[in-house]
């Protein structure tokens, strides 16, 4: 089976960009998987710490195991860690790849945080992501862009990569986590391209919920390879199991599963506009 790294280059040069759903249970699992299998496309499920303590690390990591013993290409990301350690443990329990999050640090103190991550990580198969540049760090639905989001000068990227060797980089370039009640800010495309010439490894979007279709569709094209969504996933799940549970049904697997249904289609729509499956979407 091909690596996450292979999807990679693959979508590089196909000009698509591969998903990143945030999940936190079993049926946020279930939908991510279930709408990847629908389109045929690999996915990758994401995991923070928070959303990690509670399904538990070692159970999501066998949850995408099983998946991808039945052949679908499911890859399992620990999101957003803020510390060497917790990085290192998502390591030892098989995640495919690992964000250690230094971005509101020194870009000296970033540089050592990536650096001993990727050292641990040599070896062992496993994609190490780090980000320069502040973009926020709620996945909710804002009132204002958060204090203090920067975005990533290029030559600073390019010396980060090269100093940290990190496998995939996160730029801040008008992306912010969370969703922006008063509008999105605009992507910075010409800023993605001028990072892209200098990074030489693939870039990735983070807080992609709330961006119009066509400001993501030329985020891709000027070298976007992974795209991350979170908030809308929560929002439309949330609204789920409000209606489910309205309905006065008490069966779990009956009024979890309308979260499941309204998640599922926000990830058909997302994964259909990255792997360019459908041009009509709007
Ligand atoms: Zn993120």
């Amino acid at each position: 089976m091909k690596t996450l790294l292979d999807y990679i280059k693959e979508a590089e040069e196909k000009k698509i960009a591969i998903g990143h759903f945030n999940i936190s249970d079993s049926e946020g699992f279930r939908a991510v998987v279930e709408a990847a299998k629908s389109l045929n496309v690999p996915v990758i499920i994401g995991v923070s710490e928070g959303e990690r303590d509670f399904i538990g690390l070692q159970e999501i990591v066998a949850l995408v195991q099983t998946a991808r013993e039945n052949s679908l290409p499911v890859f399992i990301n620990a999101d957003h860690t803020y510390s060497v350690e917790k990085a290192k443990v998502a390591i030892d329990a098989g995640v495919d790849s690992v964000i250690i999050d230094g971005a509101n640090k020194s870009f000296e103190e970033n540089v050592t945080m990536a650096k001993e991550v990727t050292e641990y990580a040599k070896g062992k198969n496993i994609l190490v992501e780090a980000e320069l540049g502040f973009i926020g760090q709620s996945s909710k639905v804002l009132d204002r862009i958060p204090e203090g989001v920067t975005e990533t000068n290029p030559e600073d990227a390019k010396s980060f990569i090269e100093q940290t060797g990190i496998d995939l980089f996160a730029p801040a370039v008008g992306n912010v986590h969370g969703m922006v009640k008063s509008g999105e800010p605009k992507l910075n495309i010409e800023l993605i391209k001028r990072i892209m010439e200098v990074a030489g490894i693939p870039l990735v979007l983070h807080g992609a919920s709330g961006n119009s279709a066509d400001e993501i569709r030329e985020a891709i094209d000027a070298g976007i390879s992974i795209i991350h969504i979170n908030t809308e996933l929560r929002i439309a799940y949330k609204e789920g199991i409000e209606e489910g549970l309205r309905s006065g049904e008490i069966a779990p697997y009956k009024f979890l599963a309308l979260g499941v249904e309204e998640m599922k289609k926000v990830v058909i729509e997302k994964l259909s506009l990255f792997n360019k499956l459908n041009k009509v979407i709007s």
